[in-house]
């Protein structure tokens, strides 16, 4: 399998290069040649997610370096519980049981059981900007990983205490840097330190962006793995409803379905970011400044995987076709969170809420067939806006309370550039 860019001119890739590479050479994102058909008799039905993971998946690895690999990568990177978990009137995807307790773990460690296997000249930074979840997940993924650093940055102040506590607490391997700005001046220098070429090979730089296709490619085999079970229970394609911010979670959702699996109408919840609402309302597609939420990591306002959506229908009218799309305000994210543990008996968080109030403002359609709400992140690990709504505290699960314990690292920096990049010439290969 190949991977073109979206914007067409730069060479085809293997998915390891594609990998390596995060962002294609012309400034688009990669995207697979075809999309393989595979019938539900392709998979074992009583598979374990990772084999699940491992079938879907072998086509867009075939021919390349890492297909020998792909079962082994499946396996060691998918190895926590992805609950299909029955609430009132839905079913839940629990995404939230790995190491940082959000969905960001699943792409985080495949991305890394790849790249670990894909040669490499000397030591590789992995270098990446983090509004919260993404961060965490990256640093768990390569914690003590030989070969491999990890440098992130982050925004001082605008990261929920917890979430500042798993992007400090690793080991020599990862360096955190708390940078004086918000996350656009995280993003921007990181960007310009990818645009230096001579910094780039002297510290081997590597991305582990949210664009990348080791990070998309597992999230379709979790829809592909709760189509299947649904599927086989009810013999009905079920709905999914997704809390979207960049739109990754979702596209691997279309992507998985083009690939003929069992998945019904899809629906992206959003919050007061307000592009992709309008956009699948009809309107044009207006990117904008990004707006705060209390669903903080779908604070986007130019959601960069739009430009896959695009290219895969071809036109914004057949993009409106393949899902829709619910506006969630604030008011009513908090709203779906009080009434969480009464109604369905749990506590959401902030993303969660938002699919679930998606989902009750479906009207007859959420009883025309089975409906799986994605749950995104675990709850406690937004204590800050979650317990007061439900009067009540959030117990941590198991591995967030060991981060939450371990001693903090991090170094203070600047918002320049100059500052990142003499921080990675003193971490070279
Ligand atoms: C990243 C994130 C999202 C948004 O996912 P996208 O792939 O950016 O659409 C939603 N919820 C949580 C908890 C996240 O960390």
């Amino acid at each position: 399998m190949q991977y073109f860019s979206t914007r067409g001119k730069a060479p085809p890739v293997g998915a390891g290069t594609a990998m390596l590479a995060g962002l294609a050479p012309d400034g688009g994102l990669y995207v697979p040649e075809r999309f393989p058909v595979l019938a539900p008799d392709a998979f074992q039905p009583d598979a374990a997610f990772a084999a699940t993971a491992a079938t879907l998946l072998a086509p867009f690895f075939a021919d390349d370096l890492l297909a020998g690999a792909l079962e082994a990568v499946c396996a060691e990177a998918l190895d926590f519980p992805l609950p299909l978990a029955a609430a009132d009137g839905f079913r839940v995807l629990e995404l939230f049981h790995g190491p940082t307790a959000a969905f960001k773990d699943v792409g985080a460690r495949f991305l890394a059981a790849c790249l670990a296997r894909l040669p490499r000249e000397g030591e590789r930074t992995v270098l990446v900007a983090t509004s919260g979840d993404t961060g965490g997940a990256v640093a768990a993924a390569f914690d003590g990983r030989p070969g491999f650093r990890v440098v992130l940055l982050y925004p001082r102040g605008r990261v929920s205490a917890r979430q500042e506590a798993q992007l400090t607490c690793w080991g020599h391997n990862v360096l955190s840097l708390r940078v004086d700005g918000d996350f656009d001046d995280c993003q921007r220098m990181v960007k310009e330190a990818f645009a230096d070429p001579a910094l780039r090979a002297r510290a081997g730089l590597t991305s582990a962006n949210s664009i990348s296709i080791g990070r998309l490619l597992p999230q379709a085999a979790y829809y592909a793995w709760a189509g299947l079970r649904l599927w086989r229970e009810t013999g009905m394609a079920p709905g999914f409803v997704i809390p979207s911010g960049n739109l990754g979670n979702s596209l691997a959702c279309l992507w998985a379905r083009r690939c003929g699996l069992p998945i019904g109408p899809v629906v992206l919840a959003t919050n007061a970011n307000e592009t992709v609402g309008e956009f699948f309302a009809g309107g044009p597609w207006t990117p904008r400044a990004t707006v705060h939420t209390l669903a903080s990591a779908m604070d986007v306002g130019n959601p960069s995987n739009m430009e896959r959506l695009l290219h895969m229908t071809g036109s914004p009218e057949a993009a409106r076709g393949e899902a829709s799309a619910v506006r969630v305000s604030d008011e009513e994210i908090r709203a779906a969170i009080r009434r969480g543990p009464e109604r369905y008996g749990q506590a959401w968080c902030p993303h969660t809420a938002t699919a679930v109030h998606a989902w009750e403002s479906l009207g007859a359609a959420a009883a025309e067939r089975p409906w799986v709400v994605v749950a995104t992140a675990h709850p406690a690990k937004f204590e800050d806006v979650v317990e007061p709504l439900v009067g009540a505290q959030v117990p941590m699960p198991p591995a967030l309370a060991g981060l939450m314990a371990r001693p903090r690292h991090c170094v203070d920096i600047g918002p320049q550039a100059h500052e990142l990049a003499g921080l990675l010439a003193g971490v070279s290969a």
